[in-house]
């Protein structure tokens, strides 16, 4: 079957912005679907229930005469109800994609086209990518930046140089609680909110986490007031404390731009050009602006194209052989149940707010969970599920690589597994907390810093043949009281 001029669109709700419904098909109906059986399949957060059905909301709200949204237990039943067949945009998950397939061979989907919410499409990475066997973000972000003529003053990077943030990572301010940057945009929720507020309330479905006010935008307007404030107030201190960590300013200067992003709401492209013409009027210092840029079109682009390029077998990867099942005060967000300060407060976001920022996921959480040998596919499921951002495609590469290495470093060239003294260095954390960075034995011997060294441990073979982490085994080698770590981690039952 092929598809007409009048053939409707289907929108996932991650694919809710001008992007896919205006252009070229700005003329097409829309059909919106809330399948019930998705919301049910697994425990996500309560939060990011609350986000998806009110982005599907506020798109049919938006799109007025043009849409219309089908409450049903499966999407194939939404679409045998609408009985006309359908265009849909690749989705972002492998699965998704198999089930369009399928659905196009059962003529109820009419054509799938490529997806408009990301900059480069996927056929041109798969060109980028060809027969490469290592992948370094960085030669994807130059060319990147190149190709989409960002931050260039013809062939060369503006300013002369492609990394202006990297090195310009500071620990928090001392003797200030919290960063001294405007709060961030926050969305005023309305009668879509309150109803589905009230229909989550009345579904009686299994959700993680605790519900709150909405942080996020979740609809194009709201996304371009959210940018804009960031772009005004916040863009300015970007980079700079990219990987501190405070305990309480739990947004510091980041932008708050992945739901949006990630719901489709907000084009990438959007976000960066927005950012580049603040630096061009001299609103922004490059540092910043480089650095914001880089994690959008680099990290994030990476990411995306490399869910595809690494296929599903890539979530299976678990080198480092971890086994340990997540514990329970972990999958059920019970922040109460820790004490370790740092880990408390990231728990505590995760509860509260189903958002942390990056150094939290990476190096407290993620660094936690290397340390324990959580199962790389148990924790990249609870980081999807729990995480208000949290969508299929971005999950493998973030958790399985970048935060656990059981890809073997594929991703990247080094675990990220650190002791107390990086937290401590880089956060504020360790003054209040009941145990000690410096300390690995005793009481008060932080689960970090001791936890840092079963890591070496356990994984030690593998460690020693790696140039960036030789020195690491060494170290642990000359512990005299290594034997004493190991057995006091092995009973460690509290963090
Ligand atoms: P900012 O710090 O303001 O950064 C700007 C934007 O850059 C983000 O909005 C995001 O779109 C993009 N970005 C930067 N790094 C990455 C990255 N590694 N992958 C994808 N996008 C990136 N990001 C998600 O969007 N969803 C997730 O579920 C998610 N889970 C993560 C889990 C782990 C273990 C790790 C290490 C990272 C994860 N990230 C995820 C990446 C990153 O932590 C978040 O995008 C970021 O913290 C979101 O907050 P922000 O919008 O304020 O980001
Ligand atoms: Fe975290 Fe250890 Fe610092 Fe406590 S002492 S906050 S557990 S790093």
């Amino acid at each position: 079957m092929t598809a007409r001029d009048d053939t409707p669109l289907w929108l996932f709700a991650d694919q809710l912005g001008p992007a896919t419904y205006g252009g070229e098909h700005a003329h097409r109906d829309v059909l919106l679907v809330e399948a019930t059986s998705a919301l049910r399949r697994r425990t996500y957060h309560r939060q990011k229930l609350h986000l998806v059905l009110s982005a599907l909301r506020h798109a049919q709200r938006d799109l007025g005469d043009r849409a219309m949204l089908l409450q049903t237990d499966t999407y194939t039943d939404a679409l045998k109800r609408y009985r006309r067949p359908v265009l849909v945009y690749e989705p972002t998950s492998h699965a998704a994609e198999q089930f369009v397939h399928r659905l196009k061979d059962q003529g109820l989907v009419a054509d799938i086209l490529p997806t408009p919410t990301f900059a480069l499409p996927r056929a041109d990475f798969a060109d980028w990518a060809g027969d490469r066997t290592r992948f370094r973000m960085e030669d994807f972000y130059r060319d990147q930046r190149r190709r989409f003529d960002v931050l260039m003053d013809g062939d060369e990077p503006v300013g002369g140089r492609w990394n202006y943030d990297t090195d310009n990572r500071e620990p928090p301010p001392k003797k200030q609680e919290t960063l001294a940057v405007p709060k961030p945009y926050q969305p005023r929720e309305d009668d879509i909110d309150g109803r589905v507020r009230h229909d989550l309330d009345r579904m009686s479905i299994d959700t993680v986490g605790n519900d709150g006010p909405r942080l996020f935008a979740v609809a194009p307007a709201e996304a371009q007031r959210a940018l804009a404030r960031f772009v005004e107030h916040r863009l300015p201190a970007f980079g700079r404390y990219e990987d501190a960590m405070m305990g309480q300013d739990w947004a510091m200067s980041h932008s708050l731009l992945s739901v949006p992003l990630n719901l489709g709401v907000l084009h990438p492209l959007d976000a960066v050009h927005a950012a580049e013409q603040a630096y061009q009027r001299k609103a922004a210092p490059l540092s910043a602006v480089e650095g914001f840029i880089r994690q959008i079109l680099g990290w994030r682009e990476y990411m995306w194209h490399l869910y595809w390029h690494f296929g599903p077998g890539y979530l299976h990867n678990n080198t480092l052989h971890a086994r340990t099942a997540l514990p329970k005060w972990w999958r059920e967000l019970d922040a109460d149940a820790v004490t370790a300060a740092c880990l408390h407060d990231a728990l505590t976001g995760v509860r509260d707010r189903g958002w942390t920022h990056h150094i939290q996921r990476l190096m407290v959480l993620g660094n936690h969970a290397l340390q324990r040998g959580y199962h790389p596919r148990e924790l990249t499921e609870w980081f999807a599920t729990a995480y208000v951002d949290g969508f299929r495609w971005v999950m493998p590469t973030n958790v399985v690589g970048m935060s656990q290495h059981a890809d073997g470093g594929k991703l990247a060239t080094k675990p990220y597994a650190s002791g107390g003294a990086y937290i401590n260095k880089m956060s504020d954390y360790c003054g209040d907390c009941a145990y000690d960075p410096k300390k690995r034995i005793g009481e008060d011997a932080c689960p970090f810093t001791a936890g840092y060294w079963t890591f070496v441990r356990r994984n030690k073979d593998l460690l020693a043949q790696n140039n960036r982490t030789r020195r690491a085994v060494s170290s642990m080698e000359r512990l005299a009281d290594l034997d004493a770590v190991l057995e006091q981690e092995t009973a460690r039952r509290r963090f």
